[in-house]
C-alpha cells in the first residue's frame, strides 16, 4: 500500500480500531523515495522535515505558537512533516509525527501555528473522538485569539468545537 492508498482509507469512518492502529503504524514508517532532497531542521524538540519553504514556515508558525498557552501542549510532538494527500483535513496526528497539508503551511502563518497547536492536543491524548476533537479546537480558538487572528477566523473555530463531528477528523 502506498501512503496515499494507507490516507484514502484512514479517511473512511468505517475503519475498526485495529485497522486503524495497523494502517497508522505503516503510515509512521519513512518512506525514503519521498524525502529524497527533503532538508531536516529542528525547532526546540521538535524535527522539522521537508524542503526550505516548507522548514521556514514551520519555524515561523512555532515561534508564534512558543507565545501562547498552545506551546505547552506540543510536547509529545516529535516531528513534522508536510503531506499532500488531497483530502479535506488541514492536519492529521501520525504516531508522534504531525503532518499539514500544503494549503495549511502555506496559508496564514497564524493558522498554521494554531493547527499545531491542535494536532498537539491530540498528541497528548485527545483522540478523534467529538470530544477530543472539542478539545482540539477549543485551544485552537484559544491560540488564535492569543495571536490577535481575525475575529471571524476565531468563531468559525469555536463554531466547529461547537459541533466538532462535522468538521475535522484529524
Ligand atoms: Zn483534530
Amino acid at each position: 500500500m502506498t501512503h496515499e492508498d494507507i490516507r484514502a482509507a484512514l479517511s473512511r469512518g468505517w475503519l475498526d480500531k485495529r485497522d486503524r492502529a495497523r494502517l497508522e503504524a505503516q503510515l509512521a514508517e519513512p518512506v525514503h523515495s519521498q524525502s529524497a532532497g527533503a532538508a531536516t531542521d529542528a525547532f526546540e524538540h521538535i524535527a522539522i522535515e521537508g524542503d526550505g519553504a516548507f522548514v521556514s514556515a514551520t519555524k515561523q508558525a512555532l515561534r508564534m505558537l512558543r507565545g501562547t498557552s498552545g506551546w505547552a501542549h506540543t510536547h509529545n510532538i516529535r516531528r513534522i512533516r508536510s503531506c499532500d494527500t488531497g483530502l479535506p483535513v488541514g492536519g492529521a496526528l501520525v504516531g508522534d509525527t504531525a503532518e499539514f497539508e500544503t494549503a495549511t503551511w502555506q496559508g496564514d502563518p497564524k493558522f498554521y501555528a494554531s493547527s499545531i497547536g491542535h494536532e498537539g492536543v491530540h498528541a497528548g491524548g485527545a483522540d478523534g473522538s467529538a470530544d477530543g476533537e472539542r478539545r482540539a479546537l477549543t485551544l485552537q480558538a484559544k491560540v488564535l485569539r492569543e495571536l490577535g487572528a481575525p475575529r471571524a477566523t476565531v468563531e468559525t473555530i469555536e463554531r466547529h468545537a461547537a459541533n466538532p463531528t462535522a468538521f475535522h477528523s484529524g
